[in-house]
């Protein structure tokens, strides 16, 4: 028996790979506030403001999306990304890298370069799915651990807890609005130092704020205020704030998933940083691949 300790989008990547692979599962989820059921879902395979292409994200898309697609056919959501120009230097950075960027360029013109491949993923929704399947092949679910070989994919409250020994993380607490913006139509992802990601029925995800020191949870009215302006930037017309969370992103070193064993604890699965989406079903296959080449 497996015990895969979390499920979020690290453990429950991990927990329905193991299963679909032969094991047998128990999931020890405490019901805590997770990251992944605040996340927003956004995959923009050119985050950030240099115009890098995200870590590896053609081969872990190449897994992540069949994966959430055989899930359901309403979890993923695709759509373009517009990266709007923030000034004329930006534009021109985007030009030197230009080349290398032509997989993921749909379009380029006056208001910024529009992404192919993106879109944004029904986290929850996802993890309600991911439950039933695993659920439904025989997986056990408890609260609390029952011991066996443990995976522990905890996010962020793991690293905070300091559950494994020299481990640097840089967790980032982040607040995103949902609005509703009647009559606006927008139909793509707008980005541009955030984002906005329109869900239908004429409500808008934004975000996200960054903060690496002030880690307690739940939103804020500063982190409120952070993302309105963000949403001022990218339109001006009337709004109504519907919804408002906060979560935190577990970081450890350049922002790239860890899969680590301690003796005396087991494995960890942690790290997914602020793209889980993208990475999560290729490290839950890289955990089983470890699992099985353990002697
Ligand atoms: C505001 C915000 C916006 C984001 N937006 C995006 C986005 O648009 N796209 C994207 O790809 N990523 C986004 N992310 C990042 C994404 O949320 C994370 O990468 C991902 O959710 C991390 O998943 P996880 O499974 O490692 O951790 P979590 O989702 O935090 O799951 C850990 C689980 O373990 C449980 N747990 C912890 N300790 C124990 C214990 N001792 N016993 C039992 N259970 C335990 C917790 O209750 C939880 O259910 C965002 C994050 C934030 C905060």
């Amino acid at each position: 028996m497996v015990e895969v300790i979390g499920f979020g989008l690290a453990g429950a990547c991990v927990a329905l790979q193991l299963q679909r692979a032969g094991h047998r599962v128990r999931v020890v989820d405490d019901g805590g506030e997770g990251s992944s059921r605040v996340a927003a879902g956004l995959v923009n395979p050119v985050a950030g403001k240099n115009f890098e292409p995200s870590w590896e994200v053609k081969e872990a898309w190449e897994i992540a999306l069949p994966f959430y697609e055989g899930l359901g056919s309403g979890l993923f959501h695709a759509l373009p990304v517009l990266r709007l120009w923030r000034d004329e230097k930006d534009r021109e950075k985007f030009e030197r890298k230009w080349e290398q960027l032509t997989p993921w360029i749909q379009k380029v013109d006056e208001e910024g370069v529009t992404w192919k491949g993106g879109g944004w993923l029904d986290c929850p929704g996802f993890l309600d799915v991911a439950r039933e399947e695993f659920l439904s092949s025989g997986g056990e679910w408890e609260t609390m651990p029952q011991g066996g070989r443990q995976i522990w994919c905890a996010g962020a409250s793991g690293l905070i807890r300091g559950d494994f020994n020299n481990v640097v993380h840089r967790s980032a607490k982040g607040e995103i609005l949902t609005v509703r913006i009647p009559g606006w139509g927008e139909k793509q992802i707008l980005n541009r130092n955030g984002w906005v990601i329109p869900i239908g029925n004429d409500l808008y995800r934004v975000g996200a704020t960054y903060e690496w020191d002030r880690l307690a949870s739940g939103p804020t009215e500063e982190g409120r205020a952070k993302v309105e302006a963000l949403l001022r930037s990218f339109t001006d017309r009337a709004y109504e704030v519907v919804d408002h969370v906060a979560g935190i992103r577990p970081i450890i070193e350049r922002s790239k998933p860890v899969v680590r064993f301690q003796e005396g604890k087991g494995w960890m699965v942690n790290g997914l940083g602020s793209k889980g989406v993208i990475y999560a079903p290729r490290v839950g296959l890289e955990m089983v691949a470890r699992l099985e080449s353990e002697v």
